[in-house]
C-alpha cells in the first residue's frame, strides 16, 4: 500500500525519508513541494535527485480527496462536498473577506458528541479523518484557488477547526495536521488565525495547549450544568467548572488573550436574561482568581432549525435583549454574521451527507446533516 504523504508534519516526514535512506534535510524541500507548491507528482520536484523521485514514486502518494460538488455563493463563499469512502462525505468552507480568506475545515465524518441542536450529532459517528483527509481539503482549496485566481500568493490566511465533527475527539490526527498548517515550510498559518473549536473535551485542551497552543472556541451553549447535560452531553464527563478551568489554564499558553465561546440561541431553553446573567456570573472572578476571571468574547448564534431538533431559533428580540444584557456587563459579545446562504453555507445550514448510522444494516440512505462547529462561522472569530 502506499503511504500518503499527506499524512505526515514535518518531523514525520523527515522520519520517512530517513527510512528511505535520504537525509533529514531533503524533507523540507519535499514538504515544500507538497504544501507550498501543491505539486502532486514526483517528477515535477526536480530539485530532488531522480532517485530519491523514483522511490518515491513507488511507495508515496499525494492523495487528493474526491470531489462530489462545489458551490458558488453570490457573496463569493464556496462550498466543496468530498467523498471520504463508504458513503461519507464531508464538506469544507471557503469564505472570502477583503483582507482574508478563511476555511472552515472537518475533522471527521459524522459525531460522536450527540449535542441535540446538532444534525450532526443527530446523524451519529462514522468515523475519524486522517491527518491526510484534514490536510487535504487545505491543500486542495489553497491550490485550486490559487490557479483559478491565478496568483501566486497565499490564498487562505485563517483556519477554522469548525465543520464536521469534534476536533479533539481526533487529536492524534488534528495534532499533525495542526502543525503543518503552522509550519512555514507548508501554509505558514499564524496560531492567531489557526482557531480550533471544541464542545469540550477537557484534556485535550490541555494538550493542545502543550503540542499546538492554538486560538481557542468552545461550544458553551449552556450557563450551567443542568441545562449544559442536557444540550452538549459530554458536560456530564466534564463539567462546567472542569471546562471553565481548563480555559483559564489555556490562556497561559495561547496566542490571544480570550477564549471565543459560542452559544446557540435556542428559543425557550437557553435565551432567557436569566441565563444571559448566570453566563455573565460564570466568567466573573472566583475566589481563587481574584482579578481576570474567564476572559472571554461570546458569539451568539441564531439557531437554524432542522426537523429532528424540535428546537426553534430565539427571536430577533430575544436575542437582542440578551445581547445587550452580555454587553452592559462588560463582555464583547457579537452575534453570527451570515455568509453562503444562497448555496447552503451559512452557519447552521452546512450540509453534508454521511450514512444514517441508526439504520446503516439496511440501506446505504444518504441523509442531510448540519454540522453544527460550522455555525460558527463567525467574522470575529477569525
Ligand atoms: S455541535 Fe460539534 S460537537 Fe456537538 S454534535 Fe455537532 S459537530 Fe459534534
Amino acid at each position: 500500500m502506499l503511504v500518503n504523504l499527506l499524512d505526515f508534519d514535518l518531523e514525520h516526514l523527515s522520519d520517512y525519508c530517513e527510512s528511505l535512506g535520504e537525509k533529514r534535510f531533503r524533507a523540507t524541500q519535499l514538504f515544500r513541494w507538497i504544501h507550498q507548491r501543491g505539486a502532486q507528482n514526483f517528477d515535477q520536484m526536480t530539485d530532488l535527485a531522480k532517485s530519491f523521485r523514483v522511490q518515491l514514486e513507488s511507495h508515496c502518494t499525494i492523495s487528493p480527496l474526491k470531489v462530489l460538488s462545489r458551490q458558488n455563493s453570490k457573496d463569493g463563499t464556496i462550498k466543496w462536498l468530498f467523498d471520504v469512502g463508504a458513503g461519507d462525505a464531508i464538506e469544507t468552507v471557503f469564505i472570502p473577506e477583503e483582507d482574508r480568506g478563511t476555511l472552515c475545515i472537518s475533522s471527521q465524518a459524522g459525531c460522536a458528541v450527540g449535542c441535540v441542536f446538532c444534525s450532526t450529532g443527530h446523524q451519529g459517528f462514522s468515523r475519524n479523518l486522517s491527518t491526510g483527509e484534514i490536510l487535504a481539503q487545505l491543500w486542495f482549496a489553497e491550490h485550486t484557488l490559487r490557479a483559478e485566481l491565478d496568483r501566486p500568493e497565499r490564498i487562505i490566511s485563517n483556519i477554522v477547526m469548525m465543520g464536521m465533527g469534534e476536533p479533539l475527539q481526533n487529536y492524534s490526527a488534528l495534532a499533525p495536521a495542526l502543525k503543518t498548517m503552522l509550519s512555514d515550510h507548508a501554509y505558514g498559518i499564524s496560531r492567531r488565525r489557526l482557531t480550533v473549536s471544541t464542545s469540550g473535551v477537557v484534556p485535550m485542551i490541555e494538550r493542545l495547549g502543550r503540542d499546538a497552543p492554538v486560538a481557542l472556541a468552545v461550544s458553551l451553549h449552556a450557563p450551567n450544568d443542568a441545562l449544559r447535560d442536557r444540550l452538549v452531553p459530554l458536560n456530564k464527563k466534564y463539567p462546567l467548572a472542569e471546562l471553565r478551568s481548563a480555559c483559564v489554564e489555556y490562556l497561559s499558553v495561547a496566542p490571544r488573550d480570550f477564549i471565543t465561546l459560542e452559544y446557540c440561541m435556542l428559543e425557550g431553553v437557553n435565551d432567557s436574561l436569566d441565563h444571559a446573567r448566570e453566563l455573565v456570573q460564570w466568567l466573573r472572578p472566583n475566589p481563587s482568581e481574584r482579578r481576570v476571571g474567564l476572559p472571554a468574547k461570546i458569539n451568539l448564534i441564531p439557531f437554524n432549525p432542522f426537523p429532528a431538533s424540535g428546537l426553534v431559533c430565539s427571536s430577533n428580540e430575544t436575542v437582542k435583549a440578551f445581547s445587550q444584557a452580555l454587553l452592559s456587563a462588560g463582555i464583547v459579545t457579537t452575534v453570527r454574521k451570515t455568509r453562503g446562504d444562497d448555496i447552503d453555507a451559512a452557519c447552521g445550514q452546512l450540509a453534508g451527507e454521511v450514512l444514517d448510522r441508526t439504520n446503516v444494516q439496511t440501506r446505504m440512505t444518504k441523509q442531510k446533516v448540519i454540522p453544527l462547529h460550522t455555525h460558527k462561522l463567525v467574522e470575529s472569530l477569525l
